[in-house]
């Protein structure tokens, strides 16, 4: 469907929930977060519905985050399911790996076609302080099985943030001179917890291109929100996804599904739609959605606002 300003949406991302393994500095307080009811919470049954209403709007691509997406039994089933609807050409995840490589067989069966991992460092103690816990030999393996079982390209994503990873761009660049994987670093965002660390640690991607200047740009995709290049003869490729340097809101081809039920038509907006009262209804349902998409802002302000005008913090969202 084309929306008030003549983008083509056919993106939906979905939280599936927002509790998560791990507690990432820049996204979960350390304390976690308060468990919801699970009335409060959408079921599969009822995301289904939500896809396949999305679907008759022009939906075809899914991608389903969290918090962490993989804590919950049965989103093997739930992949199978979506696989199903009509229209529905491409099914994702985003990720942080810990549970992903005893499930990667099993997932790519049910119909998964592409992984989003994050991953903000290379080296183990640095992982475990930045995740609060977290053990990297997990995600490590998790991203060699992706590779094997061919669930590719697989996207790493890394978080910029200076001081605390900057010293690790180039070991992230050279990882795709041997391995078939996208790293793309992201530039941190003031939300959530990230709204703490965003004065002394905000990077550009302008920044980092400058410092390696053997990176060669590449032709990107038109919708792709990340800008490609490659380092002569590797397997992978680097991405830089900048949403304050170089935002990329006039290519926006998503809407967004909180697991609360309301749908974001924008990242950086608080304006929301909730869809819980319609889900027994695929026209009224159709309707909300095909609302949402046409009253997408044109833009988000994040750039000059420094501070994401979202209510909801990235782990409520999925990124
Ligand atoms: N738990 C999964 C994961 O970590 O991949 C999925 C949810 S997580 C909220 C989705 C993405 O948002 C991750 O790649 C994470 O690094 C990113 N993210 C979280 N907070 C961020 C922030 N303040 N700025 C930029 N990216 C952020
Ligand atoms: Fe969890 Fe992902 Fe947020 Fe890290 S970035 S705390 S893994 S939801």
């Amino acid at each position: 469907m084309i929306d008030g300003y003549g983008r083509s949406i056919d993106y939906l991302r979905i939280s599936l929930t927002d509790r998560c393994n791990l507690r990432c500095v820049y996204c979960m307080p350390e304390e976690g977060i308060d468990k919801k009811a699970h009335e409060d919470i959408l079921r599969f049954e009822e995301i289904l519905k939500i896809v396949k209403a999305a679907s008759i709007l022009g939906i075809k691509k899914i991608r389903y985050t969290g918090g962490e997406p993989l804590i919950l039994r049965n989103i093997g089933w739930l992949i199978k399911e979506t696989s199903k609807i009509p229209g529905i050409e491409d099914i994702a995840i985003t990720t942080n790996g810990i549970l992903l490589e005893d499930i990667a067989e099993d997932l790519k069966e049910a119909g998964l076609t592409r992984v989003n991992i994050s991953l903000d460092t290379l080296k183990e103690d640095k992982y475990t302080a930045i995740t609060r816990g977290g053990d990297i030999n997990k995600v490590l393996r998790a991203i060699q099985k992706c590779i094997s079982i061919g669930l590719t390209p697989v996207k790493i994503n890394t978080v910029l943030i200076k001081g605390t990873n900057d010293d690790e761009i180039s070991d992230f660049i050279n990882l795709t001179r041997e391995l078939p994987v996208e790293v793309r670093f992201i530039e941190l965002m003031p939300i959530g917890q990230g709204e703490k660390l965003y004065e002394d640690g905000f990077m550009s991607s302008g920044e980092v291109l400058a410092k390696f200047p053997e990176l060669i740009p590449l032709e990107s995709n038109k919708v792709s929100t990340a800008s490609l290049y490659k380092l002569k003869e590797a397997k992978g490729k680097v991405g830089f996804i900048s949403p304050l340097s170089c935002k990329f809101c006039s290519q926006c081809n998503r809407i967004r599904l909180t697991s609360a039920a309301t749908i974001k038509p924008c990242l950086h907006s608080a304006k929301e739609l909730s869809l819980k009262s319609f889900l027994d209804n695929e026209v009224l349902l159709t309707s909300v959605l095909k609302e949402s998409i046409y009253s997408k802002p044109s833009q988000h302000n994040l750039e000059c606002d420094k501070k994401s005008g979202s209510e909801r913090a990235m782990y409520q969202i999925g990124g």
